[in-house]
């Protein structure tokens, strides 16, 4: 269940929601509907949050769990799930050239993993010149 509108409960989803705003704007990210939902138990344990995108919309999950074990991560989960929606378009571009022209399918694995680490690496690069 996606909620039409969060109503920030806890100090932590506060910071979350505030951080968004912040962040959406500096990315220019206005057009993009951003839906959040907070949970707990739900996700893995060592993931913080994970995004979705379909279109103009993206839908980030948090995991309520490490955000309140680890608070201090908020900023920086914020700011990669929002550099994930930016970088969106070229690796969906990218997976879709794999998927539809990479014939053996273990092939698609490892060029799919790639792209990931190096969207990872792009990320965490921006994070720390973007966050103190
Ligand atoms: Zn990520």
């Amino acid at each position: 269940m996606w909620p039409k509108k969060v109503v920030p409960k806890t100090r932590n989803q506060k910071k979350v929601v505030k951080l968004i705003k912040i962040y959406r704007d500096k990315f220019g990210l206005r057009k993009t509907v951003i839906k959040i939902k907070f949970s707990k138990g739900k996700l893995d344990n060592d993931i913080y949050a994970e995004v979705v995108m379909k279109g103009r919309v993206a839908k980030i999950h948090f995991n309520e769990d490490l955000m309140d074990k680890r608070p201090e991560e908020i900023e920086n989960t914020v700011v990669h799930e929002l550099l994930h929606i930016v970088l969106y378009k070229l690796t969906d571009r990218a997976s879709w050239i794999i998927q539809s022209y990479v014939r053996l399918r273990y092939a698609r694995e490892i060029l799919e993993d790639k792209i990931s680490n190096l969207e990872h690496e792009a990320i965490e690069r921006l994070i720390r010149a973007l966050t103190k």
